[in-house]
């Protein structure tokens, strides 16, 4: 649900690494600019190596050695904002329970509350008979499910996903970007997500931006014709697919 509100405001963003022991600089982000609205469902489309995760922590005020502006909605605090990462990011001596449950005990909220947080998201994902599994008894797919569900938990207003699917078999990415899909609808939370893969934007996102290979910058920003839910094996679907598979530059 889009509302005309920026939740996130880049102008002119740049970045680059030093390389210490090379004695030379690395240019990621050249000049990105950008209006994330609220509610949005914006995905980041690019090749491997491009500086998209770069990107994302810049956005999520993780990365600070840029230049230019980085603006987040002042309703927006740090506890409204969650990750999903493409190696889910779990920790491996927690229950799915305690992995789930990770950022609310963080805000110390009461054990009765959040048990009863993490239950309705377990239900949700389908995780409620593997709350006492440790994450390598689970599958990718299952493990992303609890990648989500903590990312999920905290009721955050935007969440930022790294290419969340990209480690997953592609009937389970199938599966899974149906269900985030509709989690996203249902909570109207602003989703950024990152992905080289062109059919995963054209499904997921309101608008799409083409990043170039580094050090990246948008080369195209448009938005998603295709109305919702979208039929990935149709001619519409196909034709934009060879639209934006021409823009990227690999
Ligand atoms: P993508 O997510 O699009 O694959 P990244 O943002 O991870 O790209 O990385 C972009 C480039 O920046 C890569 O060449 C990577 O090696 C380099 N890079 C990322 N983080 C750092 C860092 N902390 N220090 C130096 N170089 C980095
Ligand atoms: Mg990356």
């Amino acid at each position: 649900m889009k509302k005309n509100i920026p939740a996130i405001h880049l102008h002119n963003c740049s970045l680059e690494f030093t390389l210490q022991l090379q004695f030379k600089t690395l240019k990621v982000l050249d000049h990105v600019t950008v209006d994330i609205m609220e509610g949005e469902f914006f995905v980041f489309l690019g090749p491997s190596g491009s500086g998209k995760s770069t990107l994302l922590r810049v956005m999520s005020g993780l990365e600070k050695g840029y230049t230019g502006d980085v603006m987040v909605s002042p309703v927006i605090t740090k506890n409204d904002i969650s990750f999903v990462f493409q190696q889910f990011a779990l920790f491996p001596w927690l229950t799915v329970y305690e992995n789930i449950a990770l950022g609310l005990r963080s805000r110390h909220e009461s054990d009765a509350m959040i048990k009863n947080k993490v239950m309705s998201m377990a239900h949700e994902l389908g995780l409620h008979k593997f709350l006492a599994s440790y994450p390598r008894e689970l599958s990718g797919g299952m493990k992303q499910r609890v990648g989500i569900a903590r990312a999920l938990v905290t009721e955050p207003k935007i969440i930022f996903m790294d290419e969340p699917f990209s480690g997953l078999d592609s009937f389970t990415a199938s599966t899974l970007r149906q269900e985030l899909l509709k989690i996203w609808a249902e909570r109207k939370i602003t989703i950024v997500l990152v992905t080289h893969l062109v059919a995963e934007a054209i499904e997921l996102a309101d608008r799409i931006a083409v990043v170039t290979q580094r050090p990246a910058t948008i080369e195209k920003l448009f938005e998603n014709p295709l109305s919702r839910p979208r039929q990935a094996r149709t001619k519409a679907f196909y034709t934009l697919e060879d639209t934006i598979t021409a823009i990227i530059k690999p």
